[in-house]
C-alpha cells in the first residue's frame, strides 16, 4: 500500500495557501482560484510534479492515507478545497455518489443556456461579492455565465427564491 503524504516546501506552501479564497462562514466553498487541470480540478506542481489541491488539502488536515483511495467532495465543486466538504472514497463510493447527486449543476465552466444556478451557489456568490473575495467579472467567468446574471443575483432581483442572509 502507497501512502499518500505530501510535503510542501516553505515556497509550496505559500503559493497553496495564496490561491485558496476562503469565505467566512460554516458551510459555503473554499475556492482554489487557478487554472484547473482538464478534469477541472485545482492542480498544483508540486516536487516538479502535477497534484491535485484537494489531495493535498486533505493530507495537510486529516494526515496521509491510502494512495488508493479518492478524495471526494460532498459538495460537488471540484475546485474546493474547504477540509470539511472532503471526505475519503473509493471508486465504488465514489459512482454510488455520483449517482445520488445526479447531474447536478457544474460549479465551473460553462452553464447550459437554459441551466440555473443551485441555492448554494446563489449563496456562494452573494457573499463572495460581499466579502470582496472575488469580482463579478470573476464569478461570471468562474460560473459561466453572462455578468448580468451574476449582477442581478448580487443585488437580489433574482432567485428570490434564495433568501439573502444578514
Ligand atoms: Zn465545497
Amino acid at each position: 500500500m502507497k501512502i499518500y503524504n505530501i510535503r510542501l516546501t516553505a515556497i509550496e506552501a505559500l503559493r497553496f495557501w495564496a490561491r485558496i479564497v476562503e469565505i467566512s462562514d460554516d458551510d459555503s466553498c473554499w475556492l482554489w482560484k487557478g487554472k484547473p487541470n482538464h478534469n477541472g480540478y485545482g492542480r498544483l506542481t508540486v516536487n516538479r510534479r502535477d497534484e491535485r489541491v484537494h489531495r493535498i488539502m486533505y493530507c495537510l488536515h486529516y494526515g496521509p492515507f491510502d494512495n488508493e483511495r479518492m478524495v471526494l467532495h460532498r459538495c460537488d465543486n471540484r475546485l474546493c478545497v474547504r477540509p470539511s466538504h472532503l471526505f475519503l472514497g473509493d471508486a465504488y463510493e465514489n459512482a454510488k455518489d455520483r449517482q445520488k447527486k445526479g447531474r447536478t449543476a457544474r460549479w465551473y465552466g460553462p452553464q447550459h443556456h437554459n441551466s440555473k444556478l443551485t441555492a448554494k451557489q446563489v449563496r456562494f456568490i452573494r457573499k463572495a461579492v460581499k466579502q470582496g473575495k472575488f469580482t463579478q467579472r470573476y464569478l461570471a467567468k468562474y460560473f459561466g455565465v453572462h455578468e448580468s446574471i451574476i449582477s442581478d443575483v448580487v443585488r437580489g432581483i433574482s432567485y428570490l427564491n434564495v433568501p439573502t442572509e444578514d
